[in-house]
């Protein structure tokens, strides 16, 4: 789960990492009293007005304003408020912007990167650090992947001192920026582990013409699979932000990502959803969507996974690839019978069932006078289906 610029703020606050910070507005008459808000309580005459969406790339996208005064600032927030924000994460159809954060404008001094994530080959937390910041870190990992310097962390140990301090000095923090350092990064790892957060990343880390240490911007992302004992964070999520498909689907404990080709795919079990979107492209196909109906798929679920499958209007053809090892088959067949009656398809439907029952459920299928196309074998089913969509035979 992702959140907000300003939502990050408040947590790296509440772990004691200095922020340059601000004030969120979502309408326009309320810029008078939040310009007056920095001015009064942080203290600044110039202001950085920065739209709020999840997507990163804010600045190339003409989502973040630097304004040396209330006038420009005013008209920045004016234009970005509203506007609908194109960055290079967020593909062509961009995001909108709902709410907008003014902040006090910095005198920048220096830009580094800073950030911390689970690296899954070592079962240890990875802290990455750059003094190339402000840009895209995939940039320098491609043109100048030696000004990254990484230190595993075990989280049984948890972040010793000198690692801390062997990373300030590593990207040249002297005297008292490098006690900054050493504090801040501290904090961040006890916040990157408090909140269960997968990766957080500071980008950029600015040292100020003050010589002081401060977090311009912050990401986080969140282990989804922890937030039933994160309800502070739970509480962060802004659903404007999700793909509504899977939104639905989540609202129905649907595993479903949605992706770009036209071959709709209903499987149960993560891994074999995998397989099967790997054979449909061997097959020359394209899969519309990551969808595991779980280990306890009933009608119900099968009937939930057709809806969300056929809301995609790219979808030409659908593959059911179910292994019934504690799912029935003859269960799995009922759903699609029942769903194909009443969700009026018009898209062929390729299934293929195997495993508990699935002699039964042959029978029920053939018997249902609903038109489906059985498949016997994995890849015989990957064929039709991928014929299917691309003939287009319904
Ligand atoms: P992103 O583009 O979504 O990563 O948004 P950021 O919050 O990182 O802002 C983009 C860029 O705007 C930063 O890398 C800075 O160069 C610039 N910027 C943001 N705030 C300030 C500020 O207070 N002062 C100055 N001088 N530049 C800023
Ligand atoms: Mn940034």
């Amino acid at each position: 789960m992702n959140i907000h610029e300003y939502q990050a703020k408040e947590i790296l606050k509440k772990f004691k990492i200095p922020v340059q910070d601000g004030f969120v507005l979502d309408d326009i008459s309320e810029a008078e009293n939040i310009l007056s808000k920095v001015e009064s309580e942080l203290g600044s005459s110039q202001f950085v007005v920065k739209a709020q969406i999840h997507a990163g790339g804010r600045g190339k996208g003409g989502g973040v304003k630097f304004s040396p005064n209330k006038e420009s600032a005013k008209e920045n927030i004016q234009n970005i408020l509203g506007m609908t924000l194109i960055t290079p994460q967020t593909g062509e159809a961009g995001q909108k912007v709902r709410k907008v954060m003014v902040t006090e404008g910095i005198d920048i001094a220096d830009e580094y990167y800073l950030a911390i994530t689970l690296d899954r080959s070592t079962g240890q937390n990875v802290i990455m650090a750059s003094t190339e910041g402000g840009v895209e870190i995939e940039e320098v990992a491609a043109a100048t992947p030696e000004k990254i310097i990484r230190t595993w962390v075990d989280p049984s140990f948890g972040l010793k001192r000198f690692a801390a301090l062997d990373m300030g000095i590593k990207l040249g923090f002297k005297g008292d920026l490098l006690k900054q350092f050493v504090k801040l990064l501290t904090n961040l790892y006890a916040c990157y582990e408090s909140t269960d957060a997968s990766i957080v990343e500071i980008n950029p880390l600015v040292v100020t013409e003050k010589d002081e240490l401060i977090a311009l911007d912050a990401k986080f992302n969140f282990d989804s699979n922890a937030l039933y004992r994160q309800a502070d964070i739970l509480a962060l999520r802004d659903e404007h932000e999700e793909d509504p498909t899977e939104l639905e689907a989540s609202k129905y404990h649907l595993n479903y990502i949605k992706l770009e080709g036209n071959v709709g795919c209903m499987v149960n079990g993560a891994g074999l959803a995998m397989g099967t979107m790997d054979i449909i492209k061997l097959r020359g196909g394209n899969p519309a969507n990551f969808l595991d109906v779980g280990g306890g798929a009933n009608v119900e679920t099968v009937k939930n996974g057709f809806k969300i499958i056929l809301s995609d209007e790219n979808v030409k053809a659908v593959l059911i690839n179910i292994f019934g090892g504690i799912v029935r088959c003859d269960r799995v067949a009922n759903g699609i019978i029942e769903a194909v009656k009443e969700l009026d398809l018009n898209v062929p439907v390729v299934v293929r069932l195997a495993g508990t029952n699935a002699d039964i459920a042959k029978e029920l299928l053939n018997n249902s006078g609903v038109s489906i196309i059985a498949a016997e074998s994995l890849s015989e089913a990957a064929d039709k289906v991928v014929e299917a969509a691309t003939v287009g035979v319904s």
